[in-house]
């Protein structure tokens, strides 16, 4: 099992989710264990939507060791069918907000696991729509530029370690 490192502290202070991870806030949880625990979204798309947190505080997946990121998602796997049995909802997106340019409104790293029925009228659009469609070069010019960051691990600077 993954010894966290010293975990990074919020930017903006508090945390809402820290809070509720340790006993400061109401907090509905349906799966914990030593690293990880999994609760009700106050504000769900639809019943039964989790969120599946780290206990330590991280803001972003990229801040996360690779081991407990891997473990989150594990839990994730294993709570997904019972969501889905819980719920009713036949079909689910698994989403995260990495950032916020990506939509992250807590800046405590979490999983959403959404569960979906048909008409819910929720909608995470792809393809999108407003795409500059980039040609075949371009798209393998981007493809050989990630590649090459791959190979490269000075290029890729911040990447955890296990
Ligand atoms: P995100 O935009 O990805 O950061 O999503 C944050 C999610 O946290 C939203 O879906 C909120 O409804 C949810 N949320 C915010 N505060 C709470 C809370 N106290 N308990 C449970 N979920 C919360
Ligand atoms: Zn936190």
């Amino acid at each position: 099992m993954h010894a966290p490192t010293a975990p990074l502290k919020p930017s903006t202070g508090h945390c809402i989710f820290c809070d509720l991870i340790h006993g400061a806030a109401e907090v509905s949880i349906c799966y914990e264990d030593a690293t990880a625990m999994a609760f009700l979204d106050i504000q769900p798309v639809n019943p039964g939507h989790v969120l599946v947190v780290p206990r330590e505080h991280y803001e972003v997946l990229q801040d996360m060791p690779k081991t407990l990121a891997t473990h989150l998602f594990e839990v994730a796997l294993t709570l997904i069918p019972a969501i889905q049995t819980a719920s009713g909802a036949p079909d689910i997106n698994v989403v995260v907000n990495s950032g916020a340019a990506a939509g992250q409104d807590v800046m405590h790293y979490h999983i959403h696991l959404i569960p979906r029925r048909e008409g819910d009228g929720f909608d995470i659009s792809l393809p999108f729509g407003a795409s500059l469609m980039p040609n075949r070069q371009q798209l393998d010019g981007m493809a050989a530029r990630i590649g090459s960051m791959l190979r490269d691990p000075l290029a890729r600077g911040g990447q955890k370690k296990s």
